[in-house]
């Protein structure tokens, strides 16, 4: 049985999407379990108070720890075989491919991954140190990218997407999960094509149309090889330096 998702945040309507396409149908499905929660629920007072003014001066607001405490406390889940506790921030450790693996697997042995979107200035630094120092959570700060955003739903929203196609049952076809761009090979995927076989003067290539699978194989790894070169020498550099040859073999 896998695990669970709960995310919790003052916009629970950003969280919309994932009631649609592939989340969406393993979510009705029973494949995946997805809870919203909003944070002003666990507020005590009149006005359901989320942020406060931050110590020390300077401009907009913070969230106040009490608040997202109680939440948290609440949304955590005791019977869980693992908590992690993901808080999305730019100031965070870069979301990756292999993230999503690692937080995918976490989810298919019955863990639990709960979101604390922040809105403001971010969420009091006192929320991720408490829960840092459970035995029973382990917390992430995952930024995105290298970017400001104003909250932390749409975070929120990729990382699940990204986690939840990885689930069993979640695609289709989990052939399609094989030699994707960011896989374990540290490629780029090679470029696709669909019919028409020519469309405004541009042809498919020849290769994939001959039905030679060894021919079509060398020509998309060699694809797959100068495409990640020349837009993101990056990764050649850092998963396979061998293939750093080989792509300037192509060129
Ligand atoms: N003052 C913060 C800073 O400079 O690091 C930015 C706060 S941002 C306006 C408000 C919230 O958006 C953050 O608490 C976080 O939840 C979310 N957020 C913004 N950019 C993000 C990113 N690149 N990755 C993940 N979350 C992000």
């Amino acid at each position: 049985m896998n695990g669970r998702i709960d995310i919790v945040t003052i916009f629970p309507g950003y969280l919309a999407p994932l009631d649609l396409s592939l989340v969406g149908k393993a979510r009705s499905e029973g494949v995946l379990d997805v809870g919203v929660h909003d944070l002003r629920d666990w507020t005590a007072d009149r006005h359901r108070t989320v942020d406060d003014t931050p110590f020390g001066g300077g401009a907009g607001m913070v969230m106040r720890p009490d608040v997202w405490g109680t939440a948290l406390d609440d949304v955590l889940l005791t019977e869980a075989d693992s908590r992690t506790l993901v808080l999305p921030t730019p100031a965070g450790e870069r979301f990756t491919q292999a993230m999503a693996e690692e937080l995918a697997l976490l989810v298919c042995a019955g863990g639990q991954i709960a979101f604390a979107c922040g809105r403001y200035e971010g969420i009091d630094a006192r929320v991720a140190e408490h829960y840092a120092n459970r035995d029973d959570v382990t917390v992430r700060e995952v930024s995105i990218g290298d970017y400001v955003l104003n909250g932390g739903e749409v975070a929120a929203l990729v990382i699940t997407e990204a986690v939840a196609r990885l689930l069993p049952g979640v695609i289709g076809n989990p052939q399609s999960l094989v030699e994707e761009s960011h896989g374990s090979a540290g490629l780029l995927e090679y470029p696709v094509y669909t019919k028409p076989p020519t469309w405004r003067d541009l042809d498919v290539p020849e290769v994939l149309r001959s039905g030679d699978h060894g021919r079509i194989g060398t020509w998309r790894r060699a694809r797959a090889v100068e495409r990640t070169a020349r837009r993101r020498p990056d990764l050649l550099a850092r998963h396979a330096p061998p293939r750093v040859r080989e792509a300037k073999a192509i060129d």
